[in-house]
């Protein structure tokens, strides 16, 4: 195991000491035991609980970020914030990075993702919602993520601005994705800044296949095409092929899940209408 690694989990464990087990696999470390917390937000109840978990750290970490699975069966199958495989859905991942950075050790990441996520889960269980208001999951959480956090009038803006992301990298001096009409330093600047920090070109493609796909099961095509800037936008990067390929899978996580198969189909057939898309 590389040192740094070590390191962080022998800080997890001085705080954590319940998460006892490791097992060093071919291509990820796996940390599990209990979780012991007592938790509050802005002034809600305090919560004090244990779960069994298990924390996956990718080989590829601190790139990819762990992800985890409550072993102990506790976690109500109703909540919709889990993912087939058990895997928890933390965040929708940009915020999970975001999230991250601030504190980038396993550490901060059990302390400021899971921690949250549990108490978030003991609070919904309590009182049949969420103390951090109502997330939705899926594709529509992604789509909800972008529209709520940039304050952005629909969908179909959350989609431009994605779309901008992929397709030039932040650009202070073009015109807002937003729709607006300012230009990004007068308008977004701070909140694509920070996205473009945050993202890679290939965790940008999940989000915009998530987006597109959401915007067309909800609008259909006629939806976008009252957009016809966007609507070309989106051709092209389709037609380049930068979001058509095979995102990295992660167990149960966003890559292989929606928006995939379809999205995959018109990117084989170039220069076909976007109707085929649905
Ligand atoms: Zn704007």
């Amino acid at each position: 195991m590389k040192e740094e690694l070590s390191a962080e989990i022998a800080e997890l464990r001085r705080i954590h000491s319940g998460l006892t087990g490791i097992e060093e696999r071919t291509r990820e470390t796996v940390v599990s035991g209990e979780l012991p917390f007592e938790a509050s937000h802005e002034g809600l109840v305090t919560i004090t609980e244990s779960f069994d978990i298990e924390l996956i750290i990718p080989e590829a970490y601190p790139a990819e970020l762990p992800w985890v699975r409550e072993t102990g069966n506790r976690i109500d199958c109703n909540y919709r914030h889990v993912f087939q495989c058990g895997r928890l859905c933390l965040a929708v991942p940009v915020e999970e990075r975001r999230i991250f950075t601030r504190q980038p050790s396993l550490l901060g990441f059990v302390n400021r993702l899971v921690v949250p996520y549990l108490y978030g889960y003991c609070y919904w269980k309590e009182f049949g919602e969420h103390p951090f208001g109502e997330q939705s999951h899926g594709a529509e959480g992604i789509t909800d993520y972008y529209v709520e956090r940039l304050e952005l009038n629909n969908d179909l803006a959350a989609l431009a601005v994605i779309a901008s992301l992929l397709e030039y990298g932040y650009r202070g001096h073009h015109r807002c994705p937003c729709g607006s009409g300012k230009i990004v330093r007068m308008c977004h600047g701070a909140a694509l800044r920070e996205l473009h920090e945050h993202h890679t070109p290939e965790t940008l493609g999940v989000d915009f296949r998530a987006v597109l796909e959401h915007v067309l099961s909800k609008d259909g095509v006629e939806g976008l095409s009252r957009a016809p800037a966007l609507n070309g936008q989106v051709r092209r990067l389709l037609e380049a092929k930068q979001v058509g390929g095979r995102p990295r899978r992660r167990p149960g996580g966003i890559g292989g899940g929606f928006g995939h198969r379809s999205v995959r189909a018109s990117a084989a057939s170039e220069g076909a209408p976007l109707a085929r898309l649905v």
